[in-house]
């Protein structure tokens, strides 16, 4: 290989968002036939988001949204955030809240358009002498089942809807592993989450193979795993509980958007924190390396 026509293809690497530690790294992307991906930060956003709105009859979603949107938008909790940015895309402007309360670990409570109202956990609503109807409380336990955080809501002494917020699969995802799989790679999902989100989370991009429940420190065995059973393995990843992993694989593909210790790990960068740049990334080292050879 020419040092000149490697260089080339790392300036052209930079150009796409792809920053890659030594021209050395082009050879180890010919013989990759399998992507593993880490799920949480890597397929998904890692950011909770507003997902499912369930109410009992009688109550209108929107109106739902409005209240609790207008409550959760006064906390800087994480679930609190998801709902209230959730709510103000569907219904827009939120109203003031009067005597808003942060109640730790439980929830939040408050005054919304004369309406008193309470957003957080079952308990919360208990104090407070209220409960779920069976259908809701079925609703948020099915939710949970799923791995997802439920939420109930509830206004003038009465349980009226639940919100479950999760993290979400980036829209770009899913093109990206179909591009993964036109090139000939087998795309693997990794995740120390349980096996019911892995499986949703796959089928929402159509990953065949996942394997969940993996604890950080064992990620780095699976990628050894499957190097001995033949694989010649690319990783990507964006935590620092990749690191291992992304240095053992054959080749390592960081998210620009993670921590600096998986970037240190990988040879290669994806700047943008987007999937696709993982298929650019193979697809531009093996044409650089037809021209070359
Ligand atoms: P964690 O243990 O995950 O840090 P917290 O202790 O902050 O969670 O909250 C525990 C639970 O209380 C949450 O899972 C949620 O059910 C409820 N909760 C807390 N704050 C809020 C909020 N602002 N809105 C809705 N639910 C909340
Ligand atoms: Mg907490």
């Amino acid at each position: 290989a020419t040092p000149t026509a490697l260089l080339v293809g790392t300036g052209r690497g930079a150009q796409l968002g792809i920053l890659i530690k030594g021209p050395e790294v082009l050879e180890s992307t010919r013989r990759i036939d399998t992507v593993v991906l880490d799920k949480t930060g890597t397929v998904t956003t890692g950011r909770m988001a507003l997902a499912e709105v369930h109410t009992v009859d009688g109550v209108d979603a929107d109106e739902m949204l409005r209240l609790a949107g207008a409550l959760e938008n006064a906390s800087e909790h994480p679930i609190a955030q998801a709902i209230a940015r959730g709510a103000a895309e569907r219904v827009g402007a939120l109203p003031a809240v009067e005597g808003f309360t942060n109640i730790e670990g439980l929830g939040v409570q408050g005054i919304v358009d004369g309406h008193a109202v309470l957003v957080g956990r079952t308990a919360l609503l208990e104090d407070w002498s209220q409960r779920l109807t069976p259908e809701l409380a079925k609703t948020k336990a099915a939710a949970e089942a799923r791995g997802k955080t439920a939420v109930a809501v509830a206004w003038d002494g009465q349980a009226r809807g639940v919100l479950v917020v999760a993290d979400t699969v980036k829209p770009t995802s899913a093109e990206a592993i179909a591009q993964l799989r036109k090139l000939g790679l087998t795309p693997v999902l990794l995740t120390g989450d349980n096996e019911a989100v892995a499986k949703a989370v796959a089928a929402e991009v159509s990953i065949d193979e996942v394997i969940a429940e993996v604890l950080p420190q064992d990620k780095v065995d699976v990628v050894k795993r499957l190097q001995a059973q033949g694989r010649v393995v690319a990783m990507v990843g964006d935590g620092v509980n990749d690191a291992a992993a992304l240095a053992q694989a054959d080749l390592g593909l960081a998210m620009g958007t993670g921590t600096d210790v998986a970037i240190e790990a990988s040879d290669l960068t994806l700047v943008r924190g987007d999937l696709r740049v993982a298929a650019d990334a193979i697809r531009l080292s093996r044409r650089t390396l037809r021209t070359i050879k």
